[in-house]
């Protein structure tokens, strides 16, 4: 998850536009899957959006910085976090916590910007829970092969850990029918072009656009 966004030329709605209202967009898929490069590309696209950024208790890898990918905590901190209530989900993730901090998100709604969550399936399952109206995507790989590939090429687990997050990545794909939507990343561009296309749909949706444009 990465940070405060700007950039692109994705206004939409016309003159109502300013009335549209933010949602949550939950995007999940294994570890690997290039998750991150595709909101790279989404957000040269789009407007006002927040990809939250998470807290972990796993070791910053090289290339990440403390408040941009992720707010890395030990696991004191992370429990005193959870005991406090400040997260709005929580998950365990092949052997360490992973968070989505609640205040961030809710500032970001109240503002009327669209919110990203890249979290797990677990996640997902009980932001879901407590906010029906979020949105369930899931970025798939095109193979196992190539997942495999990219999270060795990526360099930065053992051996034994790539197989228990291709193991995981198995078991979310076959629990995540839950989602209201699939896209595969095959090349970043298509990727990016189908999530763009979804957050334009679901911002089409008649009862949305009825309840703006009848003023309720
Ligand atoms: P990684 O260690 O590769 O950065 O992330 C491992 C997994 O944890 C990914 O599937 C990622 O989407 C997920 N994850 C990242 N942040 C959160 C979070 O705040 N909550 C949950 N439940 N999962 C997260």
């Amino acid at each position: 998850a990465a940070g405060e966004i700007r950039g692109g030329s994705g206004e939409y709605g016309g003159e109502w536009a300013h009335m549209n209202r933010g949602k949550t967009f939950i995007i999940s898929g294994p570890s690997g899957v290039g998750k991150g490069s595709v909101l790279r590309v989404l957000l040269e696209k789009r407007n006002h959006i927040y990809v939250s950024v998470s807290a972990t208790t796993r070791p910053q890898r090289p290339g990440e910085e403390d408040g941009v990918h992720y707010h890395f905590l030990d696991v004191e901190t992370f429990r005193q976090r959870i005991a406090r209530d400040e997260f709005l989900e929580y998950a365990e993730y092949v052997g360490n916590f992973y968070g989505t901090p609640k205040e961030f998100v809710d500032t970001a709604m109240e503002a009327g910007r669209d919110v990203i969550l890249e979290i797990d399936v677990q996640g997902a399952l009980q932001v879901a829970a407590k906010r029906p109206e979020a949105i369930l995507i899931f970025i798939a790989p095109p193979s196992w092969e190539e997942l495999e590939r990219r999270l060795t090429l990526r360099g930065t687990d053992s051996p034994e850990k790539i197989q228990k997050r291709l193991l995981r990545a198995k078991v979310e794909c076959q629990t995540a029918d839950a989602y209201h939507y699939f896209v595969i990343n095959d090349t970043l561009e298509n990727a990016a072009a189908e999530l763009d296309a979804i957050m334009t749909a679901e911002h089409c949706k008649s009862r949305e656009r009825m309840e703006i444009i009848n003023g309720n």
